[in-house]
């Protein structure tokens, strides 16, 4: 556990052990005359009992814990919100968007619609589903008792965190700023780049341009300096460089991938098919998909490219 005095609130970070391919998840412990958690970590035995061990070390209890703010509602953060809630008394609160997607099985009709207009194969569709099924037994459903918007603003007693929507990994996705110090959830990592999933409105049904709404994201933290306290791995300075250097990948990306849609011209699935030979793997499918589409938005939206009736992309 690294502990850092913040002026007036100590922040405390609580890593977490997660059976997903990113490793350890963050969760955080701001200690001032309320006591705010952000994020739980996933739904397991494992990582409950290194909360609890983590949470003793700090001197606090889980009863002592008033609120649970959540940058977004994947299952390594959100995992343990209804127990706290539930068993706890601790008010958790979310972004609005990211409520409304989280509930499980809500997702799957748009994504399924959405793969098969993209010419996906019909077993990897399949696959997508159970794995999302398998995330899903990672948390517990819950109610947000508060909803929390960008431009908010929370004391936690002798501190202020304004809140800022950072969305395009995921729809409502939050961040925290206060006292030189920012928890930015997944959105902003220093080895990791954050992927720009495929996600929907859940007002509309309507498909996000995550990527677009990714790089506004990267494109506002590029212009800050502090302390980031990220999703994943060891709290970082710079923000602006981090987040530069992701941009500028992406850009590099960008540039591959238009000449994969200019030498071959196709849907969603025979386009990632190309930039991932190994798209099929299960883990990977979904990420591979929401990369590809993400540039391929970029490219439609910046009239590089075409998309035809039958969902082929080509260059215009
Ligand atoms: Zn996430
Ligand atoms: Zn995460």
């Amino acid at each position: 556990m690294i502990t850092q005095h913040h002026e007036v609130a100590v922040i405390h970070t609580l890593t977490l052990p997660t059976p997903f391919a990113v490793g350890d998840v963050n969760a955080f412990l701001i200690e001032d005359e309320k006591i705010i958690l952000i994020d739980t970590g996933c739904k397991s035995t494992q990582s409950w009992k290194v909360l609890g061990e983590s949470l003793e070390k700090a001197g606090i209890r889980f009863d002592q814990i008033d609120e649970l703010w959540l940058t977004h509602a994947h299952p390594d953060h959100c995992g343990f919100a209804a127990k706290l809630q539930k068993e706890y008394g601790v008010k958790v609160g979310m972004h609005a968007h990211e409520s409304a997607t989280k509930l499980k099985g809500t997702r799957a009709s748009n994504y399924d619609r959405f793969f098969r207009a993209s010419g996906v194969d019909e077993v990897l569709i399949k696959e997508m589903l159970r794995q999302q099924r398998w995330y899903e037994t990672f948390y517990d459903d819950f109610e947000s008792d508060f909803f929390i918007k960008d431009g908010d603003r929370f004391s936690t007693g002798n501190s202020e965190f304004v809140v800022k929507e950072l969305s395009g990994h995921s729809v409502g996705h939050l961040g925290f700023f206060g006292n030189g110090v920012m928890f930015t959830g997944d959105i902003l990592l220093e080895r990791i780049s954050s992927n720009a999933l495929l996600s929907f409105n859940p007002e509309t049904g309507e498909r996000i341009d995550a990527l677009a709404r990714l790089r506004e994201s990267l494109q506002y933290l590029e212009t800050l300096s502090g302390t980031v306290y990220p999703g994943h791995g060891d709290f970082f300075a710079n923000p602006a460089n981090t987040a530069h250097y992701h941009l500028s990948a992406q850009d590099r990306r960008y540039q591959s991938i238009s000449k994969v849609v200019g030498d071959h011209p196709g849907n969603l699935f025979e386009l990632t098919q190309i930039v991932f030979p190994d798209m099929h793997l299960p883990h990977n499918t979904f990420l591979c998909l929401s990369e590809v589409q993400g540039y391929l938005d970029r490219g439609e939206k910046e009239g590089f490219f075409m998309k035809d009736a039958d969902g082929n992309y080509r260059k215009s």
